[in-house]
């Protein structure tokens, strides 16, 4: 097997020059600040350009089966081992046809097929799962529009990623106990 040497610890983002850690090419790479402005922005744009009744489809879809959590992601870094908190969204549904109309609106791709066992049936599950900056431009494009329940898991998922990321104490259990689950 080759062992490929294209890979580097640094690059040069193509947006602000900004020279910093990545994986990638120059040719491609985005630095951290400038990807979460793009996923940010992206789909902020969606969002704006989208069609009345899609919106209005889409927010109804969420009201009923969308849920907005906190999801704790780890990261070992030279300085230590971190926690990078961040807003999660998810939409199961069981019609490839339903997530799929869904995920186009956003531009992103459905998982799936997922099994559920109940009822001793089992059931094909496909979801949409959307962290980080992504999410909270769906949040922000959404949120007026949802009742008190989503709100709520909203504002708990905005508390959880604005802390930024914190360190882990190796001696201790994780800190990342969703808040309020
Ligand atoms: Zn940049």
């Amino acid at each position: 097997m080759m062992i490929s040497n294209i890979s580097r610890i640094t690059g040069k983002c193509i947006h602000c020059s900004k020279r910093t850690q990545g994986k990638n090419s120059d040719a491609e790479f985005l630095c951290r600040k400038c990807q979460k402005t793009e996923e940010y922005s992206g789909i902020t744009n969606l969002f704006k350009n989208m069609d009345k009744f899609d919106f209005g489809w889409l927010v109804g879809l969420i009201e009923g089966e969308g849920c907005f959590y906190c999801k704790g992601s780890n990261c070992k870094i030279s300085t230590g081992n971190y926690c990078y908190p961040l807003a999660g969204f998810t939409l199961m549904i069981t019609d490839f046809d339903v997530i799929n109309r869904f995920a186009k609106l956003i531009n992103v791709q459905p998982k799936g097929p997922y099994y559920k066992k109940s009822n001793k049936t089992r059931k094909v599950v496909w979801s949409v799962q959307i962290t980080g900056n992504k999410a909270l431009a769906i949040i922000n494009s959404v949120n007026p529009h949802l009742g008190e329940r989503r709100k709520q898991q909203i504002e708990k998922a905005i508390q959880w990623q604005i802390q930024g990321r914190f360190k882990l104490d190796s001696s201790s259990p994780p800190r990342y106990n969703l808040p309020g689950n």
